[in-house]
């Protein structure tokens, strides 16, 4: 890597987890550019469109909060304050309400989009020292299933492969993720990996024929929910017909009988017409996955976001363990993170039931290893309430004050009624955000105006384990200030010890140093390695370590035993909330190419819009014709939830029976009521307590 021009900066892009490199041109008025780092080895220099339009989300600085803003009643409106003021505030509401009513009274809501050293922070701040370990991540919408299924199959939550692997491959199944779209630079490398072999394999398993169902080999059609029944039936199908590595199985996993027994449940005649696919179909993912001699399999939201995501992947971690598809180049299960540091935030142990470095919130002498480390008598071993419950802890009078840092939770999180309704009920509500578009300032009681990409030096981890630096290039608009200064001055009024980093360099070091000697060990880097040297797939655990893109090439997993692990999913369909007469549509939202989460960046940019400028309903022809639904047409999707104002796309993409809405508006970004998360329930998966957006019963009428 060539060093930066004092005009030219080296940087990695903030949307997705692929995180891909970007170089940033500042010329002598100030002006920004943005193009694809050549250099860098995620992306090659290529970008994507929203990675190419960054410099305009930068340069509009019109939705910029620029001071802080408070309110001393709920009746009144906000007024502009002092940073002192504000931090006074604040510090007298978190002291007096954990005097009255506990620490646990108390909770942070962080996000994927924090770079490590403002997670790292947060969460010593509230886990070290306010003694609450109530403090989640959005990335608990994303990630969360992904990680406790690497954990109990794997031993710990650790992406195998990396990036370089997808030119090695020559099967991929992709699983519940639309890369074309939401990962569109990792989906380039598959494509240009696959013009230049032809010969390569690429299954889709989706209910909706996305662009990357489209220029797949093979298009799994499935009803949405039935994602484990097929997983045992290519295991099953892969097991009758001997492409299964015994040899791997019997030395290096156990759970083997108890797993093929979970998956002899059904004759794959059975299992293909409750998936809604063809035999034909079925047999022939089998025989590509059975007889592909490097498989990688993707995945993002349509495995994690449900109430049965963790069993969605281990039954598909089982496939790639009978086939021994892992530990090797080129080979492996590869969950893609939706947001730029979802990964980094886990490695700060920056969720309600973690600690740092992975460490376990349950194990007490993880516990003691970072009470000591902080200079803190003890970490609380009560887990803190998960991005759900903190609604549910809202609603109840049990969580009085939230502060809520750098995410949108008004349109991101399910039952998008009920938490607003929670919201505005808490006692004290804090938004630190960039955007005056973030619809959650509504509830807010203070405002606190953060730095943004660029205006702010960090680190990030993309899906691969990349760590990068992400330097500071521009200042910060009026008095908006870096979340690490924020959560420092805030610390510092509550008089805690233990925050007196004079540089962001200084924090990286401290959470560097607490990783030493776990799985996830970077006490070999720094800033300034990050700086020169480029970036690093963790572990680094010495200043000379180059880094490491593969794990468990030594086929030694990180369970007790070292070997892998099998399980059986003996219930293996989805029965939370199924198709009713009132309610007979299943309901699945997702992203789409040109927005980012709730569009307070990606929303101001002209360029991005003309993509898709409105919200819409996509539903297959025979459900339109039976409510008579035109395209274009102006409709209503309804539940017990909630409700949704659209208008219709007429497709035969999506199944039959399916319909589909993005994401990505909120009630302050569009004039319709257009929030698909009025319709999705606050229903999670048991262990990970992630929520169920992909599916929910509905109706839809024409208006
Ligand atoms: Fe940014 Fe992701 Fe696009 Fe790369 S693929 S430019 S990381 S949004």
């Amino acid at each position: 890597m060539t060093p930066s021009t004092p005009h030219q900066f080296k940087s990695t892009c903030s949307y997705c987890g692929v995180g891909c490199g970007i170089v940033v041109n500042k010329d002598h008025q100030g002006r920004l550019s943005v193009e694809g780092n050549e250099d860098y080895p995620v992306n090659r220099g290529m970008l994507c469109s929203k990675g190419m339009n960054l410099h305009h989300v930068v340069a509009d600085q019109t939705d910029r909060l620029l001071h802080p803003m408070m309110r001393w009643h709920k009746a009144m409106p906000r007024q502009r304050v002092r940073w002192d003021q504000a931090i006074d505030r604040m510090a007298a509401v978190f002291k007096s309400t954990i005097a009255k009513h506990g620490p646990d009274s108390v909770g942070f809501y962080v996000s994927g989009q924090c770079t490590t050293e403002e997670y790292y922070l947060a969460n010593k701040l509230a886990k070290g020292f306010l003694k609450t370990n109530n403090l989640d991540t959005n990335s608990r919408l994303c990630m969360s299933s992904a990680v406790v299924g690497y954990k109990k199959a794997l031993g710990e939550d650790a992406v195998p492969i990396a990036y370089a692997d997808i030119e090695l491959a020559d099967t991929f199944l992709i699983t519940g993720a639309n890369p074309a779209w939401c990962h569109p630079i990792l989906f380039r490398r598959l494509e240009q990996h696959k013009a230049a072999q032809p010969e390569v394999k690429v299954i889709c398993v989706d209910p909706r024929r996305t662009q990357t169902a489209a220029q797949a080999d093979l298009h799994l059609q499935i009803i949405p929910g039935t994602d484990i029944i097929l997983h045992h039936a290519i295991a099953r199908g892969l097991i009758e017909q001997g492409w299964v590595d015994y040899d791997f199985v019997q030395n290096k996993t156990e759970g083997f009988a108890e797993a093929k027994g979970a998956a002899f449940k059904r004759s794959l005649r059975e299992a293909a017409q409750m998936c809604g696919i063809s035999m034909q179909d079925l047999t022939l993912a089998i025989r590509y996955i059975g007889q592909a001699k490097n498989l990688i399999s993707m995945w993002t939201m349509g495995l994690n976001q449900s109430s049965i995501g963790v069993d969605k992947n281990l039954s598909l971690l089982n496939i790639h363990l009978i086939t021994g598809q892992i530990g090797r180049a080129g080979a492996g299960p590869f969950s893609l993170t939706g947001q730029p540091n979802a990964m980094g935030g886990r490695e700060v142990g920056g969720m309600a039931n973690l600690l740092s470095a992975h460490r376990d919130l349950n194990n007490p002498a993880h516990r003691q290893e970072v009470a000591d480390f902080w200079g803190v008598e003890e970490v609380a071993a009560k887990p803190g309430f998960t991005a759900t419950e903190i609604i549910d802890a809202l609603q109840s009078g049990d969580l009085k004050v939230l502060w809520i840092i750098c995410t949108n939770p008004s349109v991101s999180l399910p039952d998008a009624i009920q938490a607003d309704l929670a919201m505005q009920k808490g006692t004290f509500v804090i938004v630190q955000d960039i955007s005056n578009r973030a619809d959650t300032i509504d509830w807010a009681d203070v405002v606190l105006p953060a730095a943004g990409w660029l205006e702010k030096e960090g680190t990030m981890t993309n899906s691969e384990r990349r760590i990068s630096y992400i330097p500071k290039v521009v200042d910060a608009p009026g008095e908006a200030l870096p979340d690490t200064e924020i959560l420092m001055r805030f610390a510092k009024k509550m008089g805690f010890h233990g925050f007196d980093f004079e540089t962001v360099a200084d924090i990286y070091d401290e959470h560097c140093a607490l990783t030493k000697g776990t799985n996830i060990d970077i006490s070999g880097l720094s800033h300034q390695r990050l700086k020169t040297e480029g970036s690093f797939q963790w572990p680094v655990p010495h200043p000379t370590h180059p880094g490491t893109p593969r794990l468990f090439e030594d086929q030694k997993f990180y369970t007790p035993s070292t070997k892998a692990q099998l399980f059986a999913i003996t219930e293996d369909q989805y029965v939370a909330e199924l198709p009713t007469e009132e309610y007979p549509l299943i309901l699945t939202t997702g992203r789409i190419r040109d927005q980012w989460h709730t569009m307070t960046r990606t929303g101001k940019v002209n360029k991005l819009q003309q993509h898709i400028p409105q919200p819409f309903l996509e539903i297959h022809p025979l459900d339109a014709n039976m409510k008579g639904i035109k395209e274009g047409m102006p409709v209503r999707v309804s539940n017990e939830r909630g409700t949704v104002e659209v208008c219709a796309k007429i497709t035969e993409d999506i199944r039959p029976g399916v319909v589909f809405l993005p994401m990505h508006w909120g009630k302050r970004i569009s004039h319709r009521k257009s929030r698909a998360n009025n319709l999705t329930a606050n229903r999670v998966d048991p262990v990970s307590k992630e929520p169920d957006f992909k599916y929910s019963h509905v109706q839809v009428e024409k208006i």
